[in-house]
């Protein structure tokens, strides 16, 4: 059984039509073990794109709240050496950056070359949560799409290849991640009054995202729908995406500059 990632763009995206809770038939173990690898070959691959300092990544990270963000950007570090990542998180703006464009904020997090970006959260949010929460006009946040695409195309340009993810998960999924949330005390800060107020709007924040995933999937910076119900596998998922991301870019060691030899005394 197979369930595509992406959807070719052009076409709508339907959140509906994935299947959140899509395993590959895998257990927990087979899971774990293929991210594992994933990981191994990543840190080298990361390495190089350090050393090459030609490109960069950006890993966008997006979902419904309790949809796994964190956890995704913690496997990650865990393979990762911290000198290749860089991780950013976008809350609710502060006044200096609503005193700008909504985009002022994301290029300015955009990871130097040599680098992997991880966004918690991202640009994203400015056409769904605002849109959802009504914090700007319709045609204000319509026009957002276009400004989005055009601004995802110049940093494609330049170097940079973003691998966006929509972590998946189902309202049941949610309402069970919200319910230990609520009885860990570990847990218990991660919640807000939003969170519950914002399940409320599920339907809301799906259609946005239906929107989001269709006007913003082009070809230099396609989206990709993971199935997020299961952690075990929105980890493999996400790391074996990174990995073939990397693989693709063949990051290469600058040329060595061998009359060094001679310089040693
Ligand atoms: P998280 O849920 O990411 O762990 P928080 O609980 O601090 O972290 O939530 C951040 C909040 O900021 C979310 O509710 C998110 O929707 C909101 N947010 C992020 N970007 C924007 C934005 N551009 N406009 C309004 N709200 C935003």
């Amino acid at each position: 059984m197979d369930q595509p990632l992406t959807v070719p763009p052009g076409r709508d995206v339907r959140l509906a039509d994935f299947d959140p809770d899509f395993h590959e038939g895998l257990d927990r173990e087979a899971a774990d073990k293929e991210t594992r690898e994933h990981l191994d070959a990543l840190d080298g691959l990361a390495y190089r794109l350090f050393a090459e300092a030609k490109r960069a990544v950006v890993v966008v990270l997006q979902g419904i709240d309790t949809s796994g963000k964190d956890g995704t950007i913690r496997m990650l570090a865990s393979g990762i050496s911290p000198q290749c990542l860089d991780v950013r998180s976008f809350k609710a703006p502060s006044a200096l950056e609503l005193a700008h464009d909504f985009l002022w904020r994301v290029h300015a997090a955009i990871p130097p070359h040599g680098r992997i970006g991880v966004f918690n959260r991202s640009h994203y949010e400015d056409v769904v949560v605002v849109r959802v929460r009504k914090l700007v006009p319709k045609d204000v946040w319509r026009d957002r799409y276009t400004q989005i695409n055009a601004f995802e195309k110049l940093l494609h340009d330049g170097g940079l290849t973003f691998v966006k993810c929509f972590l998946h998960i189902s309202k049941r999924e949610q309402r069970q991640r919200l319910e230990d949330r609520l009885k860990d005390p570990k847990k218990q800060w991660k919640l807000g009054p939003d969170d519950l107020e914002d399940r409320k709007r599920w339907d809301d924040f799906q259609n946005a995202y239906d929107d989001a995933l269709t006007e913003c999937n082009t070809h230099h910076a396609p989206w990709h729908v993971v199935p997020s119900d299961k952690k075990w596998y929105r980890n493999l998922v996400v790391a074996r995406l990174v990995r073939t991301t990397l693989e693709r870019l063949d990051p290469k060691f600058p040329p060595f500059d061998s009359s060094l030899i001679m310089k040693l005394d």
